[in-house]
């Protein structure tokens, strides 16, 4: 029995929503918030005789701690999905603390505007102290510890699938597979096709700033930073086969460094088709990437936001996208003092992901483990307080729910390792 306020309609939202929906009995009701009400209003009506769950909507504009404070006091719920944008981690957080109840978001905080003075003046120190320039990174949130903590309430951060999933693979690896673990490579593919020649399959902003930032890998206590996409391997992925995959930077290495501080590497693979790198480049040289405005014809533009409006709708990928995904973490290290490895994955089909959701599966992959997430909260599996990564938990309900959810793992006590 809870009352859980979402946060955002977006791709992921939507299947979070829908699995919430599913689970009924724990997800007593719902209210879905997000700044297009309409989006809301469409999916509660979609949802409608469908589900025993609960469904309002509400209009809120989520960069304003006082707007998601009044929904807050006016709904009165156990938890706070954020599943908007970044942009909105602290905002919510902020609102979650002053109302004294549990939060937990898909991705770590990073500003819209990344020229505003004084994050900028904190992330070129950060750059400097820590060596790499992704601009997202944990500490903005990280700094909320102590206040969640003697608020005596629990923030959960990045709980999709990649970050998300995969902490809780290192975490299970760790309680069951290994007594030190020495490497870990994180190995995200899609081998989906929705026919389009250039297409993000989440927010393409985020996605975007994500993959043409420098890629970066944790060794031997430090990051190593890298060009974009200048590190490339070939990996023969559980039934999707053959792919390139190029080294990025992503944010779980950051708290899997701190987390699990025996690791020596930690490296995150991301697998991209030709075609979407030879787009990317020339968005890049063009300067479409771009998230300064520009005056055009007596207007301020953001390239990025400009090339978001043209770009296909994550969301109606669904229907065309065809293939499947296989995401994972492939481990090095001892176990009895004998050296093993060790591979945990999922392998999840864009279509059937479609048949149960309306969604592709990259927003299921994130959308299932947001939901299952919150189900550890709800159901007082997951309590420790302060602000936390998936890793920190107890792996196995967490795992329990995905097979159950729609996100089953498989192993593989003797995988081809990357070199
Ligand atoms: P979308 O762009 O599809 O959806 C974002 C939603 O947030 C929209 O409904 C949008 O409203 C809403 N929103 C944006 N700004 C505000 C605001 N100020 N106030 C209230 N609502 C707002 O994004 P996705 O669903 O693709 O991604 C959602 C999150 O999931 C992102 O943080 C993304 O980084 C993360 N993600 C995590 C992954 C993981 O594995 N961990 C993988 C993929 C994504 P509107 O309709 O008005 O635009």
């Amino acid at each position: 029995m809870s009352r859980v306020l979402v946060i955002g309609c977006g791709g992921v939202a939507n299947v979070a929503i829908r699995k919430c929906c599913q689970v009924s009995e724990v997800f007593t009701e719902l209210c879905i918030a997000s700044r297009t009400k309409s989006k809301c209003d469409k999916l509660a009506a979609e949802l409608e005789g469908k589900t025993a769950t609960k469904i309002t909507t509400a209009q809120v504009d989520a960069d304003k701690v006082e707007e998601v404070v009044a929904l807050i006091k006016s709904y009165q719920p156990d938890l706070v999905m954020n599943i908007a944008l970044p942009y909105q981690d602290l905002t919510i957080m902020d609102a979650c603390l002053e109302c004294g109840v549990n939060y937990m978001d898909t991705a770590n905080y990073e500003p819209e505007d990344i020229e505003e003075p004084e994050w900028k003046a904190a992330y070129e120190k950060r750059c400097k102290e820590k060596g790499f320039s992704a601009y997202f990174d944990y500490t903005w949130q990280w700094a909320y510890r102590e206040k969640f903590e003697k608020a005596g309430l629990t923030a959960l951060l990045g709980c999709g699938f990649d970050p998300g999933v995969t902490q809780a693979y290192c975490a299970y690896a760790k309680k069951h597979e290994f007594d030190t673990i020495d490497t870990i490579d994180i190995l995200d593919c899609n081998g989906g096709d929705h026919g389009y020649p250039f297409a993000t399959n989440f927010n393409p902003e985020v996605n975007l700033r994500e993959v043409s930032a420098p890629g970066s890998y944790w060794e031997d206590g430090h990051w190593v930073e890298i060009p974009a996409m200048s590190i490339k391997r070939e990996y023969n992925f559980d039934q999707v086969g053959e792919k390139d995959m190029y080294l990025l930077h992503h944010e779980e290495i950051e708290s899997l460094a701190e987390n699990i501080p025996e690791v020596k590497r930690i490296r995150f693979f991301m697998t991209f088709g030709q075609s979407y790198l030879t787009h990317m480049k020339c968005l890049e040289n063009v300067g479409m990437l771009s998230t300064t405005p520009i005056e055009f014809e007596g207007q301020q533009i953001v390239p990025i936001k400009f090339l978001k409006a043209l770009l296909p709708d994550p969301a109606s990928l669904g229907p065309r996208t065809h293939g499947k995904t296989n995401i994972g973490c492939i481990f090095t290290g001892k176990k009895d003092g004998k050296d093993k490895t060790y591979y945990i994955y999922n392998v999840c089909d864009h279509q059937e992901c479609y048949k149960e959701v309306a969604s592709q599966a990259i927003s299921y992959t994130t959308g299932v483990p947001a939901m299952c997430g919150a189900l550890m909260l709800l159901t007082g599996k997951w309590t420790e307080k302060g602000v936390h990564t998936v890793e920190e938990f107890d792996p196995d309900p967490f795992l329990d729910a995905l097979d159950k959810y729609g996100l089953p793992r498989s192993e593989n006590h003797n995988p081809v390792l990357v070199d």
